[in-house]
């Protein structure tokens, strides 16, 4: 930890450090720099969306422990001075400050000329790339390029009032229409009476942004705190367990509501209170009694046994939880922890070296799931936490909070049972029976009336993209799939076309065709017309069926070359403000001509570099032209269809603010690429009718004591930690970074909730909740012990990308090695009981090292290759939106061999059998001649065929004579009436049944180009520019020793 101290605001040159100078010169009691830059930089990291801050590089800029005398001593005045800081985002600035630089907050968190700079080996071998100097840390074990994960400070001196950061976002700069009166005061009486209002007062309230409707977290029930917080504890203890009927005014009630929202007096495990037998009492549950598989305990050497990888894909590990607790808990799809022991304090968490993180998938398709329609949805009055399976039920009219020990009256309605239709058991609801479960929301979660589906598509129409013939193959797919948008009789379309100008089409009903209008003027976009231009579906649909025949005809003579992309995005945005909705935009080249023109900058001769490449955007005008997306919940979905460089690094913003995702397909072209071919109408055909929920907010919430502070994924951060997702989508994954930030030495157990509220393109608003409740450890064995390697590496990749923008490739690199020689040098030295050479993991890291060295060699962090930057760009979008699942197939693929699939443990499902070949090592070691090996990345299936494979699998499998007839391009197995056959289509139908979208399979010869693409993902052998899995377990060992 080489870091100086730098004065906390040193960098800043932004609106947001004026901010802080004048709360400081104003001496507020709350002035602190120090305080404002916690939030600051939170949020700037936050909103970065590829957030730039790494905190772990800069605890002194980020003293978080100084929140809590703000939030502490002011109970109602802390959040309003906090709150018009939370509000401010960092992109915020980027928007009414002067125009900035491509990453203009970074700077502010820098502490000047990079401290944390490493100038390690690693920069030289750049130039020339060798096999261990890409990302060996030279001598500094402790290099700097390491994430130290103690980002927060230690020290609590006050009672905190919050969990997370900070609360009460009230304004939001971003969508002037959700803007407050600004009154602070007046604001926080709207969400006292606002949200209690669904179980107390029942008044009507306006909100006036999401913040409030989805509840904002302690700080928004705060009241006058005078009062004894240690009345809470005789509260707990003395009430009587079967109060009186229910009654809303009891003095628990109101006892309660004046309580100070946090307070450490208050017993803060669910074990301090004496529950009834009613309810949720197995929470009471000792943690005794648990065991893990005595598997789970091995010490392993990995220099001896190097081969860990199992041969049935890798499970997540299950908390070491009591039964009853594990069997509500949440499904790790959905909701993961990097340790699924958390430690009890920051300095244990410090110790094991390891990330302390969340992996989220909220909005996946699911075959159930619960869906609760109540007038009285059920939420914690203090920090508006869900009920959910790990609340304790004091007796049959009060719950206590698990996130911030809350005790809540039961409302009257939940007292009744809609499935067993029993009165008097809130514990049986499904609310308290579900970890994952979804509201019908009532008015209030409304801002506005729902608002309806709206679609538009952007289509780049100049010559370049005509030449390759995307437009066919996208207008078809439309026409196929029109029927099948989600939506309802309100569904809206529109289509704009643009190449040196913009096209708009009128679709008006009545009309005999589709008119088009031109605009030329692309300085000052107007839109003509705009009440025709986006259309009720179904009372237009034949005239969109036209266009939609029509349009790829329409430009097939152009020799327009110019593309004038963001005046087009533009003119999108005006015409979906009024109701928001999805853009999908198609481009093909880098734009040209007006705002938004980009430049070539990559250059091909330093592909190979870790360094000095262009992984920022070189104009933030897609940044912030998203932030207006995002205000006018419109999400952009971009469709990068191009053979040369289109600078993804600067266009990629536009769907990363605004929470829409990036699709990209290099080389495209309708004759000369049919497997992109397939791939995009696969693609679109899952883009164009999954699920889809409009103007979304999320909000994670986790117990007292712990603390969320970097977000990952594609969305914009509306108010500290608050996401604003104007479209969320099934496929989409989100990752946070947490802390401890006080001692949980009180609680045996932590919960984290995840709320989504959304309107359903059926008009519905909905909440989906999902609860994970895990165990507190106070040992750093059982923190190892507990660890989830998958989430570890995944967390640690979305930071890498972080790094990688705002460092350099190389630094993240290093830290990547680095997060792996930390964590077993701190398993070595302090768990460890009998220090033996060799290279001692816990069984539960057994994968680590293979897993950081397949990320090493990842698209997104190679070094040494010719990896285009686009390509590297978009794989980096990819390791930052994709659900966990998918972004570790796509970093350590399953290679299975398949010439000889039998029917011996396959599993049965449907009355069909489907063959579980073992999952090998990814080595050529593995492969042989005489046989066939599919390659399972994820998003892409390959299947190698060796050239002396037996003539069975060629004839019963691919139905080709011999070898050399294997067709070059080949992307489907023939369906034969051979036993062969039917094993293997029934296997590859089963990996690709498992994923919502259609992995593409190819089959390779041993002379196709694309057997390049296989042994890249060998990832246990030695390349001219890293180690083998072998050296890398070496260096790792040798460091780890020191
Ligand atoms: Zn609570």
């Amino acid at each position: 930890m080489s870091q100086p101290g730098i004065p906390a605001s040193g960098g800043s040159s932004t609106g947001l450090q004026a901010q802080n100078g004048a709360a400081s010169a104003s001496g507020s009691p709350y002035t602190n720099g120090p305080v404002q830059n916690a939030l600051m930089s939170s949020q700037v990291s936050v909103s970065q969306g590829y957030n730039s801050q790494l905190p772990g590089s800069y605890p002194h800029l980020i003293p978080a422990k100084t929140l809590n005398p703000v939030s502490g001593q002011s109970n109602s005045g802390g959040s309003q001075t906090v709150s018009p800081l939370s509000n401010y985002q960092g992109p915020g600035q980027a928007l009414y400050g002067p125009p900035v630089a491509s990453h203009p907050v970074t700077p502010s968190l820098r502490s000047g000329p990079s401290p944390q700079m490493p100038l390690p080996t690693s920069q030289n071998p750049a130039a020339t790339p060798m096999p261990s100097g890409s990302f060996l840390p030279g001598a500094s074990v402790s290099s700097p390029s390491n994430w130290q994960y103690n980002y927060l400070s230690q020290t609590n001196h006050c009672p905190r009032a919050s969990s997370q950061p900070t609360m009460t976002g009230n304004t939001n700069l971003m969508s002037p229409q959700y803007v407050s009166s600004g009154d602070s005061s007046l604001q926080n009486n709207i969400i006292k009476s606002g949200i209690i209002s669904n179980t107390n007062n029942g008044s009507m309230v306006v909100h006036n942004n999401y913040d409030e409707i989805e509840g904002g977290g302690f700080l928004a029930t705060s009241q006058p705190t005078t009062k004894n917080p240690t009345m809470s504890r005789s509260v707990g203890y003395s009430y009587p367990s079967l109060p009186p009927g229910y009654q809303n005014t009891a003095p628990p009630s109101t006892t309660g509501a004046g309580l100070p929202p946090s307070s450490l007096n208050y017993p803060s495990g669910p074990q301090a209170f004496t529950q009834t037998p009613l309810g949720a009492n197995h929470l009471t549950s000792s943690m005794s009694g648990l065991s893990l598989h005595p598997e789970g305990l091995r010490v392993i050497n990995l220099l001896q046994e190097r081969n860990m990888l199992p041969s049935t894909p890798l499970q997540p590990p299950v908390p070491n939880l009591h039964e009853d607790i594990q069997k509500l808990n949440c499904n790790p799809e959905l909701f993961r922890c990097t340790l699924t022991s958390i430690p009890q304090t920051q300095a244990l968490l410090n110790k094991a070296k390891l990330p302390l993180g969340l992996l989220l998938h909220p909005f996946k398709d699911l075959v159930q799931l619960p869906v609760v329609t109540s007038s009285t949805i059920v939420r914690c009055r203090s920090c508006r936490t869900y009920i959910n399976p790990f609340v304790s039920f004091l007796d049959q009219r009060r719950w206590k909070c698990n996130l911030c020990y809350r005790v809540n009256d039961v409302p009257e309605e939940f007292m009744y049972n809609p499935l067993t239709r029993v009165y008097g058991e809130p514990h049986r609801r499904p609310e308290v029976q579900n970890a994952t479960i979804e509201f019908m929301a009532p008015s209030e979660y409304m801002l506005r009336p729902p608002q309806p589906p709206v679609y538009l598509f952007v289509f780049d129409v100049s010559h370049n993209a005509i030449e390759t013939g995307y437009l066919n193959s996208v207008c078809q797919s439309l026409l196929d799939n029109l029927d099948l948008l989600p939506g309802n009789t309100r569904t809206k379309i529109g289509f704009i076309t643009f190449d040196s100008t913009i096209h708009f089409y009128s679709l008006q009903e009545g009309l005999s065709q589709p008119q088009m209008l031109i605009v030329s003027d692309i300085e000052d976009v107007f839109i003509p017309m705009p009440e025709n231009l986006l259309v009720n579906l179904n009372e237009s649909k034949e005239l969109v069926q036209d266009l939609l025949k029509t349009l790829p005809q329409m430009f097939t003579k152009t020799l327009e070359t110019q593309s004038a992309l963001g005046p087009a995005l533009q003119a999108a945005f005006k015409l979906m403000s009024p109701t928001g909705g999805r853009m999908s935009v198609f481009q093909t080249q880098l734009p040209t001509l007006g705002v938004g023109a980009l430049k070539p900058r990559e250059e091909p001769n330093q592909r190979s570099s870790a360094k000095e490449i262009h992984l920022t955007p070189s104009t933030d005008f897609y940044k912030k032209l998203a932030l207006d997306c995002s205000g006018q919940q419109v999400a952009v979905d971009l469709f990068l269809l191009s053979g040369q460089y289109s600078d993804l690094a600067s266009l990629g913003c536009i769907s990363r603010y605004s929470a829409g995702s990036v699709y990209y397909y290099p080389s495209y072209h309708h004759q000369h690429n049919p497997v992109q071919v397939q791939k995009l109408e696969k693609e679109l055909q899952r883009y164009l009718t999954r699920k889809i929920g409009f103007e979304a907010v999320m909000r994670i919430r986790c117990t007292k004591g712990l603390s969320i502070h970097t977000f990952h994924g594609n969305f914009f951060v509306r108010s500290t930690d608050l996401l604003s997702l104007p479209n969320v989508n099934p496929d989409a994954g989100y990752a946070v970074q947490m802390s401890v930030e006080e001692s949980l030495t009180d609680t045996q157990l932590v919960s984290f909730q995840s709320a989504l509220l959304y309107t359903s393109s059926k008009g519905e608003r909905r909440i989906r909740v999902h609860t994970l409740c895990l165990p507190v450890v106070s040992t750093l064995n059982e923190v190892f012990l507990g660890a989830d390697v998958q989430a570890i590496s995944g967390l640690l990749a979305n930071m890498a990308v972080d790094r990688s923008v705002t460092a350099s490739l190389s630094d993240a690199r290093d830290a990547l090695v680095n997060a792996v020689i930390d964590s077993l040098s701190a398993y070595r030295s302090s768990a460890l009981s009998n220090q033996q050479p060799g290279l001692m993991v816990p069984f539960s890291l057994r994968l680590f090292p293979l897993f950081v060295l397949a990320l090493l060699k990842q698209k997104s962090f190679q070094t040494g290759t010719n990896a285009r930057l686009d390509e590297r760009i978009f794989a980096m979008c990819q390791v930052k939106n994709q659900p966990l699942v998918y972004l570790m197939l796509t970093t350590h693929p399953s290679l299975y061999r398949v010439d000889n699939l039998s029917d011996e443990g396959a599993i049965s499902i449907n009355d069909r059998t489907i063959p579980q070949p073992r999952i090998l090592q990814l080595s050529v070691e593995k492969l042989s001649r005489d046989g066939a090996f599919l390659m399972d990345a994820g998003s892409v299936l390959m299947l190698w065929v060796g050239r002396n494979c037996g003539q069975n699998f060629l004839s019963q499998v691919l139905g080709v004579e011999n070898y050399a007839l294997i067709p070059q391009t080949m992307t489907d197995l023939p369906e034969l009436d051979t036993p062969e056959s039917a094993r293997t289509i029934a296997f590859i139908s089963w990996l690709r049944e498992q994923r919502p979208f259609y992995p593409i399979l190819y089959v390779i010869r041993d002379e196709s180009p694309m057997k390049a693409n296989f042994l890249q993902n060998m990832v246990e052998d030695r390349t001219e520019s890293a180690l083998s899995y072998y050296e890398f377990l070496l260096h790792i060992q040798q460091q780890v020793n020191k």
